[in-house]
Parts: C-alpha cells; sequence; structure tokens
C-alpha cells in the first residue's frame, strides 16, 4: 500500500511538538553546578592527620598510582625513665589522576580514615603530567568531603563514638575527685 501524502511530514511534526513540550533535560553547566549525589566519586582528599604513612593504600592501589615518602623520626619518652619512640613522619603523598581508575580500594583499605572521597570533578589539565595532585592539594579537597549522612534514630551508637565517651567520662571523673577531695 503506498503511503499517504504528507504522513511523513505529519509525523515529523508530531515528534517536534512531542520534544517541544517534554521538560528540557540539558545542564547549564557550567553557568549552573550539577547537583551530584552525596557518593560521587569525583576526587580523592586526604586527612593528613590521621595518616600514619602504613603505605597500605599504595601496595593496594591496583594502579601503582599513589607516591608516599615518609622519615623516621625519634619521639622523646612519654615519661620519665620510658623508652624513646620512632615514628614515621609523611614528606609526600600524591595520587597521579592520569592512571587512577576510581575503583576506591585506597579508601576501603586504609585503616585510619585518612582518605575520602569528594565530589569535585572540575580539575581537569591540558598537559597529563599536572594530573598528578599532591598532599597539598589532596588536603584541600578534602574540605570539600560532604558530611556523612546522619545516624538512624533508632541505630546503635557506633562502637568509636561509645568507646570516645567512656573515655571523656572517666577522664572528666578523674578530674573532678581531686577537687571534691580537696572539699571535705
Ligand atoms: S581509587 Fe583505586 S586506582 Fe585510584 S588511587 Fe585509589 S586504589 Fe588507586
Ligand atoms: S592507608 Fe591511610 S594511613 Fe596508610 S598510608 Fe594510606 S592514607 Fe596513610
Amino acid at each position: 500500500m503506498s503511503p499517504i501524502p504528507g504522513s511523513g511530514l505529519a509525523k515529523g511534526l508530531a515528534v517536534t511538538l512531542r520534544t517541544m513540550t517534554k521538560k528540557t533535560v540539558t545542564e547549564q553547566y557550567p553557568d549552573v553546578l550539577p547537583e551530584l549525589p552525596p557518593r560521587t566519586r569525583g576526587v580523592i582528599g586526604l586527612f593528613e592527620e590521621n595518616c600514619t604513612v602504613c603505605m597500605l593504600c599504595a601496595r593496594e592501589c591496583p594502579d601503582w598510582c599513589i607516591y608516599i615518602d615518609s622519615h623516621k623520626e625519634t619521639v622523646p619518652p612519654a615519661a620519665p625513665g620510658g623508652r624513646e619512640r620512632s615514628r614515621n613522619v609523611l614528606d609526600r603523598f600524591a595520587i597521579d589522576f592520569s592512571l587512577c581508575m576510581y575503583c576506591g580500594i585506597c579508601i576501603e583499605v586504609c585503616p585510619f580514615d585518612a582518605l575520602f572521597w569528594s565530589p569535585e570533578f572540575e580539575y581537569a589539565e591540558t598537559d597529563i603530567r599536572e594530573l598528578t595532585h599532591e598532599r597539598d592539594k589532596l588536603r584541600e579537597w578534602m574540605w570539600t568531603v560532604p558530611a556523612p549522612p546522619a545516624l538512624d534514630a533508632s541505630a546503635e551508637e557506633p562502637k568509636e563514638i561509645a568507646a570516645a565517651r567512656k573515655t571523656a567520662e572517666k577522664l572528666a571523673a578523674a578530674q573532678a575527685e581531686p577537687q571534691q577531695g580537696g572539699e571535705s
């Protein structure tokens, strides 16, 4: 059967009309920043105060794109007669984002909560060598990490918080004791 003359034009117009009345999905980036989900894997932030230079993240990274340098420092004994201790001091912490595949293994394996996902994504470079970012930049990104979601009201208290609260209560009780003793 031969097509009705003008049916093609009618079909085309129908598609145009349908599209015109649909909600637009064009993102007005960079004028309007996109609303990203809280768990977006944009870039990795470093909270270096928590880093003990254990090297676990660098060893587990499948791409070998985490570079860490450190040196040892001797710490004097905490109490007279005690032993000196040695600790690792971080000299360099860098991630090559031209190699990183955003698997998140480094963040998962870090035993000291020193690495976090940030939703920041505006760090494109024209030179691939500039995609190796050092600790200062990783630290800046740390401040763009969103706060963790609130706990469920009926959830059990996390054991870290419970332990910290008990220690604080013990300290407060120990500090209050001599004062009470002095008053009596
Ligand atoms: S996200 Fe994966 S590839 Fe990227 S630095 Fe971490 S472990 Fe390496
Ligand atoms: S695993 Fe964590 S604590 Fe260990 S070196 Fe990496 S960032 Fe630092």
